[in-house]
């Protein structure tokens, strides 16, 4: 099996484009087929190298890795299709020449104008072919007017059923379509055609797309068999939509793997959150590693309705994922956050820091705020610790606990959860009056990981020194 992703770099990479690349990934995997990445890029006026470098290397950090692609060769290429003008050129050439293609002369401004009547007599805009049989002559005169010709298919009157693997059998009349462009008037070839032609000489054999593409599938499927070529089978998934319901996109807030890379999302956490969009395992098992969903991933279990997008479901899945890393792990990848924050710390002191923290992180970005208070020399208070360390009696509590710290010279979790109950119960006071207060002191916050653990990491100097600025 060989499939492919075709992206056109007119944007970065968005989360309904990442789940077409990964559901070809995976079934490319599952029959140990190829996967190739092909840039099209035949857009000139929107396709950037900026966003065809973003979107390598987003597909990358996913773990979307192809055998084929622009960047790597292969036995198909060039993979770029603004380098493969020359084969379209040729592709066309065979088309005029068997008569199954013409050159039409007719100027925008007409088109324009006879869409506007068909508009006003409320019949959908189409081509109405009159270009189709023109007289050498007549062609020699629109030629000398300076008018360019684009090159149309013509096309066959029957009725094109597309076998779709996920959505069944659709029918299409072609009666209701006018001739379509092939190659437009600069050279360069129509969106519909490039992909043909690619698929036929990538020797695609399945093609998963977004359901947007279905109405144009009968047009690749005439233009298969006019150059004949064998037709690859065919998936439209349905579009992703926001938890709205309606087409995903900036309303619903971040839409690009960027965007989310940047919140801090790992890579598997996304890989896995993407899969659930549109296809769903027999078990309902939720959590597959990359090796389980390769295995498991058919189109027969694609779901034919609207996937959502469901933000706060995949922040959920990422904490889970965050939860199973090294705490080393999660240290390296929290320095280019704290970095941008202005903090920066030693790596075994940030490793037991976030070992601490890892059950509440969901997203990385988040490290910096929930740590800040493990590296800093000053705490910021929480407005609500702010208020319980200026109590009266919770000043004389801590004043007399620090006495007891000072001398304590195992500064364990577990020598000082010994200690401080020891010392509650003999002051005849319950835990919450001094563990509360305690805490805030030496954190700034009400709530936060075991006291005793956050008291071993930060440490003695800096538990003493929190607690006298407290008191002060
Ligand atoms: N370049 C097209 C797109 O980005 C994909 C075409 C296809 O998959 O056939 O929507």
């Amino acid at each position: 099996m060989r499939l492919r992703f075709a992206p056109s770099p007119t944007g970065y990479l968005h989360i309904g484009n990442a789940r077409t690349a990964l559901f070809n990934y995976l079934l490319a995997k599952k029959h140990q087929g190829r996967f190739i990445l092909r840039i099209e890029d035949t857009d000139i006026a929107r396709s950037k190298k900026e966003f065809e470098a973003g979107i390598i290397e987003d597909l990358r950090w996913l773990g979307l890795n192809w055998d084929e692609g622009p960047d790597k060769g292969g036995d198909f290429g060039p993979y770029r299709q603004s380098e493969r003008l020359k084969t379209y050129q040729e592709f066309a050439e065979k088309l005029l020449k068997e008569n199954k293609a013409y050159h039409c002369y007719c100027t925008k401004e007409e088109l324009d104008q006879r869409n506007k009547e068909l508009l006003a007599r409320k019949e959908s805009p189409r081509y109405d072919n009159r270009c189709r049989n023109l007289s050498d002559e007549q062609k020699k005169k629109y030629l000398e007017e300076g008018r360019k010709p684009v090159i149309r298919f013509k096309i066959p009157e029957k009725t094109i059923e597309v076998n779709d693997l996920i959505r069944g059998k659709v029918s299409f009349d072609t009666k209701l379509m006018g001739d379509f462009i092939i190659m437009k008037s600069d050279g360069k070839p129509a969106f519909n055609f490039a992909v043909v032609v690619d698929d036929i000489l990538m020797r695609i054999t399945t093609v998963i797309r977004g359901e947007d593409h279905l109405s144009n599938t009968p047009r690749h499927i005439m233009l298969f068999e006019a150059l004949n070529s064998k037709i690859p089978e065919f998936a439209h998934m349905a579009m992703t939509m926001g938890p709205d319901g309606s087409r995903l996109s900036k309303r619903h807030g971040a839409t690009s793997i960027r965007e989310y890379r940047k919140l801090g999302m790992l890579p598997e956490a996304l890989f896995n959150y993407l899969a659930l969009l549109g296809w769903g395992s027999k078990k309902d098992q939720e959590i597959f590693t990359k090796e389980e969903l390769i295995k498991e991933f058919s189109l027969e279990r694609c779901k034919e309705g609207a996937a959502i997008f469901d933000p706060e479901k995949l922040t959920w899945m990422n904490g889970l994922y965050i939860r199973k890393k090294k705490p080393q792990e999660l240290a390296k990848l929290s320095i280019p956050y704290l970095e941008e924050k202005g903090l920066r710390e030693k790596e075994d002191y940030l490793i037991k820091v976030i070992a601490l923290e890892r059950e509440r992180i969901k997203k990385l970005s988040e490290i910096p705020d929930l740590i800040e208070y493990f590296l800093v020399e000053k705490i910021k208070f929480s407005p609500e610790a702010l208020l319980l360390s200026k109590k009266p009696e919770v000043k004389e509590i801590l004043t007399s606990l620090k006495q007891e710290l000072e001398n304590l010279s195992d500064f364990s979790a577990a020598s000082l959860e010994k200690i401080i109950r020891e010392w509650t119960k003999n002051n005849g006071l319950k835990t919450k009056d001094v563990f509360h207060p305690l805490r805030v002191a030496i954190t700034g916050r009400t709530i936060g990981p075991g006291l005793f653990e956050t008291m071993e990491v930060l440490g003695k100097e800096k538990v003493i020194q929190r607690l006298m600025e407290v008191l002060c």
